[in-house]
Formats: structure tokens, sequence, C-alpha cells
């Protein structure tokens, strides 16, 4: 099984070449990484998965088609992208009642992922307020809300305490015990090293290497 499948995806901005010929499958049940340094092409391979972007040639795949509606595909995929970017207007609890309402969920996981995410407390206050760490935990109870199979999440670990970077490794953990496919990118290897089972690792757009944690380390 491979949940999300990127196939020779490439993509241009003008003269720049983002991401070239990139080729990896990501496989459900535990958790992969996507390393790479800043700049190297991770937030574009993620936004073509999630069909934010189109592929100047190639193929992003989830579960087998390309996935387009994100906004209301919120029970195929989860995905956690620029947490700074939330209406600051809005309380927690109204942000994600928004997300579940226009994805038909029922309005009881609201809660239920606030609790998980460990906002439970905050629900009923406004996001503007909120620290990029508690930010990274709202996206994580968006991405949460729909149950999906398939999570993506761009630099979660990103302003999170180290008690959250504990709690967010363990969550990651959990869903792929579950038998989901988790797929986290970073620019950090120390990040990757407690987190993923297996990494996808890129550099200036191109593939480096797809590999068992173990297998990448032995590398040196
Ligand atoms: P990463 O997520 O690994 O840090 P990005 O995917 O954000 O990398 O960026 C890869 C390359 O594509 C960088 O050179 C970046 O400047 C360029 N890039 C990303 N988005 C755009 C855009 N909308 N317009 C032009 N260049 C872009
Ligand atoms: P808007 O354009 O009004 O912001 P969107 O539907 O694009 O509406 O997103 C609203 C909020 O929900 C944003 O913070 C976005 O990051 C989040 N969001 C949208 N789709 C998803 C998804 N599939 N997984 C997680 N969060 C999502």
């Amino acid at each position: 099984e491979r949940m999300i499948e990127v196939n020779l995806l490439t993509k241009r901005y003008g003269g720049t070449t983002a991401v070239r010929e990139l080729t990896f499958a990501v496989r459900p049940g535990r958790v992969t990484g996507f390393l790479g340094p800043n700049g190297a092409g991770k937030s574009t391979t993620l936004r073509m998965v999630l069909g934010l972007d189109a592929p100047t040639s190639g193929t992003a795949t989830v579960s087998g088609s390309p996935f387009r509606d994100r906004a209301r595909g919120l029970r195929h995929v989860g995905a956690l992208l620029d947490a700074g970017q939330v209406h600051g207007g809005r309380t927690a609890a109204a942000h994600l009642g928004a997300l579940a309402r226009s994805n038909r969920i029922p309005r009881a996981r609201v809660d239920e992922v606030l609790e998980e995410v460990g906002l439970a407390g905050a629900a009923r206050r406004r996001t503007g307020g909120f620290s990029l760490g508690m930010r990274q935990r709202l996206g994580i109870a968006a991405a949460l809300l729909g149950d999906p199979p398939v999570l993506v999440f761009d630099e979660p670990l990103n302003g999170l305490d180290p008690e959250g970077v504990q709690w967010v490794r363990g969550l990651f953990r959990g869903l792929a015990a579950e038998g989901r496919t988790v797929f986290v990118s970073s620019h950090l290897m120390s990040e990757m090293e407690h987190t993923a089972d297996h990494l996808v690792v890129i550099g200036r757009g191109e593939l480096i290497a797809a590999e068992s944690l173990a297998e990448f380390a032995a590398r040196g």
C-alpha cells in the first residue's frame, strides 16, 4: 500500500526549479519524515500533494488519486501547514467548528480534538492571542478533526516547548500504530531522530534518499 505517491513531480517558478523529478511513496502504519534544509522544496511538494498547487509536470496522489478539495477533504487528509496563519478574530472552538461544518463532521469532534491537543482550556479564547506552540496545537487539532487515514504535518515541532515536542511525537506514533499514514516535514535531522521510522530526504528539490532512519544514519 502506498497512500501518498509522488511520481516524477516537478515544480518550476519562473526560472527557479523548486522540485525536480521527485519520486517516492509514503506507506501507512509508520511515521515518515520529510527531511531537507530550508528551501529544499518540502512545502512546495506538500502543497502539490494536498492539491493546493499544480505540478509543472509529474503527479502526486493520495489514496490513488490526485487530492483536489482540501477545504472539504478533512475526512480524507488532515494537514498542518503554515501554523502561523489562523484567523485571529475567532475562538479556537469557532475556528474548528467552521471546519467541522464545511466537512460535515459532527460538532462533538471539536471538543474531542481540543481535549486531545491540550487546548480544552483555551477553547473560548481568540486565536489571535495564541503563541506559536498553541497555533501548532490548533493546526494539529484541525488535521485530526475528520479522523483521516492520511496526515501531513509541515514543520509541526516549530514553536513547541520540550514537553510539547514529547507530546507530538507520542501522538504521531499513536496515529501510525492505528495504521494511518503520517508524513512529517522538518529541516532538522535531530528532530526526526526520535520522531520518524522512515525518511524521505531531499536537497535542492531532488531526492537524496528514501530509506529507514537506521539505514540513513548508518550512511553518516
Ligand atoms: P522548504 O519547504 O523545503 O523550505 P520550499 O518548498 O518552501 O522549501 O521552497 C523551495 C524553493 O522554491 C525555494 O527556492 C523557494 O524560494 C522557491 N519557492 C517556493 N514557493 C515559491 C513561490 N510561490 N514563488 C517562487 N518561488 C517559490
Ligand atoms: P480560509 O480561506 O477561509 O482560511 P480554508 O478552508 O482555506 O479557509 O482554511 C480555514 C482554516 O482551516 C485555515 O487555518 C486552514 O489552515 C485550515 N484548514 C483547511 N483545510 C485543512 C485541512 N485539510 N487540514 C487542516 N487544516 C485545514
